[in-house]
């Protein structure tokens, strides 16, 4: 029942099984609540972008052909603003005249060029032109960006500010967007009590529920917090069918090969198909991904920080999924290491630090941890050190892989 598989592959795993994943629910939100949301349906262009052809600078509307020789002299016959009304535009430019025109107004038939102001003296009603323009030069042809009909954002688009601007530009007030799933979470152990509760001195609080919510919703999914399961079969599994309710399940804790580390044991009795049960990284190693009764499940380390680097490494593509995106991919980082790592091989190492400075000037040292208990030097980190299983030591100055945590 046991299968660790390296980093690459356990995240290969995840990957391949989000793929196959469908979303099922949709709903129209207000696009001002849209940022972090994935479409549900295509947006199309319902007409030109531009819908005529576009001024991009302030200056003159010309006949690129009447520049040919310079300083050339044109006659101003009109004055042409964005927004200007159709009415209010020139028929036809001839040759010998010009518009005066601002950015975002239309170019009127006849131009197909427009001159920037700096390049031009106004003398009344005529302009002397310093220097030419080739055709096209600063006007956006109507339908040049996207045609009417066009699909502008597939389904399954991340809404991000520029594809809110999308929507806005079709007039879309409300916009179609998968459901966020519901992700339940489930911390286990004896020793872990509710973070309003006064631990007893061999007891503590519950902080993987916490960290993990904020993950989830980091993710876009809706955490559901369930009651701490405690060591003991018949209670966890109660617990766990309440999570297999959800979207997804989390367990937390218990996944170790302690005589109490009792999750895949109960998984394994409810029919679960095990993916793997373990990765080779540090921290996270015991890391246990399967399914059953058509739901995903992962259980996370207890530890804290490998919980929160787990989620990150394994759970998000999932999540991503469930809520029709395309899962993204990892980004790392580089910066140069401030001072010598030595670790063991075998293991690719996620470990807490410290990312400062900014372009070439970006250094990364580790935040100085006490293991992956340690939640306090993690969260005075901003990144996680990535050390590849074959590496003893990684010399000071050496530009290294890091996992942003932002
Ligand atoms: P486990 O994975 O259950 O062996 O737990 C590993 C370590 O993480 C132990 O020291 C636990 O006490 C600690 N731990 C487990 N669950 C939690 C939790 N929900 N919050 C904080 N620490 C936890
Ligand atoms: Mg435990």
């Amino acid at each position: 029942m046991s299968s660790v598989l390296s980093f690459e592959d356990a995240r290969h795993t995840v990957e391949t099984h989000a793929r196959h994943i469908r979303p099922n629910r949709s709903e129209r939100i207000s696009l001002l609540e849209a940022r972090g949301r994935v479409l549900a349906e295509g947006l199309y262009a319902d007409r030109d972008f531009p819908p005529f052809p576009r001024a991009a600078r302030d200056g003159y509307a010309v006949r690129s052909a009447d520049l040919v020789r310079l300083p050339a002299n044109l006659e101003v016959i009109a004055e042409i603003k964005a927004g200007t009304r159709p009415e209010d535009i020139p028929k036809l430019i001839q040759s010998g005249e010009a518009t005066a025109i601002m950015t975002g107004a239309p170019a009127p038939p006849g131009a197909d060029a427009v001159v920037m102001v700096e390049y031009t003296n106004r003398n009344l009603t005529r302009v002397e032109i310093t220097r030419g323009v080739a055709s096209g030069e600063n006007v956006v042809p109507a339908g040049s960006e996207a045609r009417q009909g066009d699909l502008l954002l597939p389904s399954g688009t991340f809404l991000d500010e520029a594809g809110i601007a999308v929507a806005a530009s079709l007039g879309k007030t409300q916009i179609p967007v998968y459901s966020k799933s519901q992700v339940a979470i489930v911390s286990t152990g004896d020793e872990v009590v509710p973070v309003d509760a006064q631990p007893g001195p061999t007891q503590i609080r519950n902080s993987n529920s916490y960290s993990l919510a904020a993950q989830v919703q980091g993710a876009g999914a809706i955490p559901v917090l369930l009651p701490i399961a405690p060591d003991e079969p018949k209670r966890l599994r109660e617990i766990s069918e309440q999570g297999l309710q959800a979207d997804l399940l989390l367990l937390a804790g218990g996944v170790s090969m302690g005589k109490y580390d009792l999750v895949e044991q109960v998984l394994h009795d409810l029919h679960a198909e095990f993916f793997f049960t373990g990765a080779q990284i540090q921290p996270g190693r015991p890391i246990v991904f399967g399914r059953t009764r058509d739901k995903y499940f992962f259980g996370l380390p207890g530890n804290p920080v490998s919980t929160m680097v787990t989620f990150e490494l394994f759970v998000r593509p999932i999540i991503d999924a469930l809520s029709g995106r395309s899962p993204h991919r990892l980004v790392f980082l580089r910066a140069r290491l401030k001072s010598e790592v030595k670790t063991k091989t075998g293991l690719k190492r996620f470990l807490p630090a410290i990312l400062s400075g900014e372009f070439e000037q970006a250094e990364v040292e580790l935040a100085g941890w006490h293991g992956s208990g340690d939640v306090a030097s993690t969260a005075r980190a901003n990144c996680y050190l990535v050390i590849p299983p074959d590496r003893e030591r990684i010399p000071a100055g050496e530009w290294v892989p890091v996992l942003p945590r932002w």
